[in-house]
């Protein structure tokens, strides 16, 4: 067991139905002009931004919206958002939406009181100080974005990366799980599968913690019973609800330990090849937990937490329709993709040993593991 530890949250999480209207007093004690970071649909639709206005209302307070958040935020979008923040002279950034606007919002926030800055240079933690006050309101149940200190973006190149900065933690984050209830089928396998990543990383992660650890085991348990039952039942708020905390639950560990491997193979099957985040952590975790076991079993045996051994995941992500995603991944993609991944920390937090040639093996095998 890890003796050298620590856990540090920051940001206070408030919970329940209505949070966000029954709340609003935390925006007033945070600021007097607010910078909503939203997407350009979904929460006009799921009725969390009407939430949101009536709470800055109520509250006297004057807003913005911005609501071209793309899926995988680029450093084009946080950059112009930022200054229309600037000009807009707003003291509280409001990240509303599923992950992608909520590290938009992480980057803006950062960026506002930072106008040299363009957003490559967030990836240094040393180039600034300060940064705007966030409030993170999740409306998928995945990222955990809302209590982590990671903002993930997509560079001029195509290229997705996290950065990582203490300023980026939202003060305050606000689970509604009514908001959840509108995401389609798909939307909710992807967004479930990352939370169970994210818990399963930390798992196995030489970065892993005790206390880490705790939540990543409930956290796993909560998606393996609900997740195969809310894709019968969507409407099923309680259940809604058990994914939106494990997605927070996740989002506690990784914001100990970071994620490993899966992740950073991941990115390029979003940016290149069009999945979504969480089925490519989905469809990496099997062969990854493999490899590993291959000198690490114990390793693995700890990560798979509830799950009784890999054949165990590899069946129930069968059954949640995980290897229903259709992928074909060339030789020169591989190795060109292998190139960034080893270059990545995630590397580092993962046990085994992966040479180059493993890491093109697995991109390779999941044509077959479909
Ligand atoms: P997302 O990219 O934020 O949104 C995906 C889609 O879901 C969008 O079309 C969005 O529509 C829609 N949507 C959002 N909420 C909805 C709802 N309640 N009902 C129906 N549709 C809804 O999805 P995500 O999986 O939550 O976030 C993925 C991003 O987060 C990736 O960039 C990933 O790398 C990052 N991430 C960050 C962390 C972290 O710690 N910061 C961890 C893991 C992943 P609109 O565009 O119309 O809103
Ligand atoms: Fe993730």
């Amino acid at each position: 067991m890890n003796l050298n530890w620590k856990f540090w949250v920051p940001t206070c999480v408030h919970v329940g139905r209505k949070v966000v209207t029954r709340k609003s007093g935390i925006f007033q004690g945070l600021g007097r002009r607010v910078f909503i970071v939203t997407g350009r649909r979904s929460s006009k639709e799921n009725g969390s931004l009407d939430d949101l206005m009536d709470a800055l209302q109520e509250q006297g307070l004057r807003f913005i919206i911005f609501d071209e958040v793309e899926e995988n935020p680029s450093f084009t979008t946080v950059e112009r958002a930022a200054q229309i923040c600037r000009e807009f002279g707003a003291d509280l950034v409001v990240g509303l939406g599923g992950g992608s606007p909520m590290d938009a919002a992480k980057a803006v926030a950062i960026l506002t009181l930072n106008p040299q800055l363009s957003a490559e240079d967030l990836y240094d933690s040393s180039n600034y100080t300060t940064a705007l006050p966030v409030v993170a309101i999740p409306t998928t149940a995945g990222t955990g974005s809302e209590v982590t200190q990671y903002s993930v973006l997509t560079n001029h190149e195509g290229q997705k990366g996290g950065f990582s900065s203490v300023l980026a933690f939202p003060k305050h984050a606000m689970l509604d799980p009514r908001y959840t209830l509108k995401m389609s089928r798909d939307l909710t396998l992807s967004t479930s599968v990352d939370a169970l990543s994210h818990a399963f990383e930390g798992l196995l992660a030489n970065t892993s913690t005790p206390l880490s650890d705790t939540l990543a085991r409930d956290a796993i348990d909560k998606i393996k019973s609900a997740l195969p039952k809310v894709l019968e039942s969507p409407d099923d708020i309680q259940l809604r609800f058990e994914l939106l905390l494990a997605s927070t639950e996740a989002g506690m560990v990784i914001a100990q330990t970071g994620t490993t491997l899966v992740h950073a193979m991941g990115y390029p099957l979003t940016t290149f090849k069009g999945l979504k985040h969480g089925m490519a952590n989905a469809i990496l975790m099997v062969p990854v937990f493999e490899h590993v076991a291959k000198t690490e079993p114990e390793r693995v045996r700890k990560a798979l937490a509830s799950f009784k051994d890999v054949e165990e995941l590899h069946r129930f992500f069968d059954e949640v329709g995980v290897h229903d995603v259709h992928l074909s991944v060339s030789e020169k993609e591989a190795r060109e993709w292998v190139q960034r991944v080893t270059k990545s920390r995630h590397i580092r937090k993962t046990p085994g040993f992966f040479t180059e040639a493993d890491l093109v093996r697995i991109y390779l095998s999941l044509e077959t593991t479909r």
